[in-house]
């Protein structure tokens, strides 16, 4: 089996808004793993102090992010050689 892959979403910015993260800023690193037959990636990015989710907002802020980094990842085939052997097995 491949070894889990770490690929990162906009190294540097916040995966929401986009706003350019500082060294020493307040952020959150998010990690989701992707399955697949012949491996898993982690899929890495990190929110900025305004885009952290909330309480009541986590849930928003997981389906923006989920759907914003999972779209990204499926549009760019040659992040995903792991996940291209299942589509063909
Ligand atoms: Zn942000």
């Amino acid at each position: 089996m491949d070894p889990v892959r770490l690929l990162t979403y906009h190294a540097g910015n916040c995966a929401i808004c986009d706003t350019v993260l500082e060294r020493g800023d307040s952020v959150q690193s998010v990690h989701m793993h992707v399955l697949g037959p012949a491996g898993t990636v982690t899929l890495r990015c990190w929110l900025c102090g305004d885009c952290r989710p909330t309480r009541d907002g986590i849930g928003a802020t997981s389906g923006i992010l989920a759907d914003r980094i999972l779209r990204w990842y499926r549009a760019d085939p040659s992040l995903w050689p792991t996940l291209h052997l299942s589509a063909n097995g």
